[in-house]
């Protein structure tokens, strides 16, 4: 077996379907077979597949360049894509790294942070606060302010966690209670934490939980008093998933750093970018060769990722995708609020995404091959079951998609 896959016991490999071509919503397999495709290969395909007015553009970039380094060089789609970047992110935000993947853009604002202190010759703020349930990728640094779940277990014995912070449940009084214990916590180690990192109103991998602004909006506040960053990952949630065309957008402020990935590029190549306050940019300006970010993934802005990325803005844009994502949930408040069943522990949806949580793990054994058997691919986390289509999928396509799941419901009664 030459292939070696993710997140998978090879030793219970079964037979994988074989994709030869995807086009719209559907993945179309060796055997003849066309399923829908209900969670956009991991979340990065907005548009579908095979998107006719994202072909066209990287099939020009690809007869002019494909590749050339941003260290001593630059080039035009690496300076549009990082204006136009600035132009829609939340105001205040004015400068663009880029890098290769999300995880390693999480590496990238976590080492700004550090650098960002020691810059200015605090070398004790090296810490980092993460909230419970967070995922922001499997790199080490990443791992260490992302939730311990089996994707950590192996590595638990030489993790360091900080800090990691409980996101508080609907009620009045855990509100202030959460809020009291993130100022104490403040007030006993702001000198020794660099900066907080969260996925902003809805984390993802890590169980679809959802949050309120407000919470944000307070932790934001506190951040500013005791001097402790700010970076909120929107690799997940970035580019319309939750309702906005960034979830930051639901908040009363602009992090320190704001970082991007997945649906960047319409799911077309792998890339992401960070995007900071002008403040934080300006720390590493100096006379000083030391003080500069010393960071460069080989293929950082390519040149094919930024023009397929730019192109996708403008379609998000020109189509109105905000309004798509508001019909998709729509339908999904619809067809799926109504689920009533023991097996079921909670259904949450914003956006584009609904999750649905079961009792445990053991309800959704066998799910994906009953999925695939009535023509639809979907992979659970866990225990939580969801949707992230694309938001060009149509109607019809959503509903037999949920038409499956309640299959599944029914038979686990
Ligand atoms: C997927 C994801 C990452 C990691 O991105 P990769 O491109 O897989 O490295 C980081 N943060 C969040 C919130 C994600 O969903």
């Amino acid at each position: 077996m030459s292939v070696w896959y993710p997140y998978t016991q090879m030793k219970k490999l079964g037979d994988l379907p074989v994709v030869v071509k995807a086009e719209g919503s559907s993945l179309h397999f060796e055997n003849g077979k066309i399923v829908l495709d209900a969670i956009s290969s991991w979340w990065a395909c907005i548009h579908g597949y095979n998107f006719k007015p994202l072909n066209k553009v990287l099939k020009k970039q690809i007869d002019s360049f494909s590749h050339v380094m941003l260290g001593g060089l630059t080039h035009q789609p690496a300076m549009n894509l990082a204006n136009k970047l600035v132009q829609i992110t939340p105001k205040g935000l004015n400068h663009v790294f880029f890098a290769d993947s999300g995880s390693v853009a999480i590496e990238v604002t976590m080492k700004m942070a550090i650098q960002y202190w020691s810059n200015q010759n605090q070398n004790k703020k090296v810490k980092f606060i993460s909230l419970k349930n967070g995922y922001h990728g499997d790199t080490f640094k990443a791992m260490e302010i992302s939730d311990d779940s089996d994707l950590n277990q192996a590595f638990k014995h030489i993790l360091t966690k900080d800090f990691v912070v409980e996101i508080p449940q609907k009620s009045v009084e855990d509100f202030s209670e959460k809020i009291n214990a993130f100022n104490v916590l403040l007030e006993n180690h702001h000198h020794e934490i660099a900066a907080i990192v969260l996925e902003p109103i809805l984390q993802c991998a890590g169980g679809f939980h959802i949050y309120e602004p407000s919470f944000l909006n307070k932790v934001n506040l506190l951040c500013k008093k005791y001097n402790i960053l700010t970076i909120y990952d929107e690799v997940a949630t970035g580019f319309g998933r939750t309702g906005k065309l960034f979830a930051t957008d639901y908040l009363d402020h602009a992090p320190d750093m704001l970082v991007l990935g997945k649906a960047l590029t319409g799911g077309y190549l792998g890339h992401a970018a960070v995007i900071t306050k002008t403040k934080v940019f300006n720390q590493f300006l100096s006379d000083k060769h030391e003080f500069a970010f010393m960071h460069g993934p080989t293929f950082m802005a390519n040149p094919l990722s930024c023009t397929v990325a730019l192109k996708s803005i403008e379609v998000f844009e020109k189509e109105n995708y905000l309004k798509k994502i508001k019909s998709i949930n729509k339908l999904m408040h619809q067809n799926l609020t109504s689920i009533k069943s023991n097996k079921v522990k909670a259904i949450r949806i914003i956006g584009a995404v609904a999750c649905i949580e079961f009792i445990s793990k053991k309800e959704l054994k066998g799910f994906n091959d009953f999925a695939l058997k009535h023509n639809v691919f979907i992979r659970p986390i866990d225990k939580y079951l969801y949707i992230m289509p694309s938001y060009r999928m149509k109607k019809k396509e959503l509903r037999s998609i949920i038409s499956v799941i309640e299959k599944w419901i029914f038979k686990i009664k």
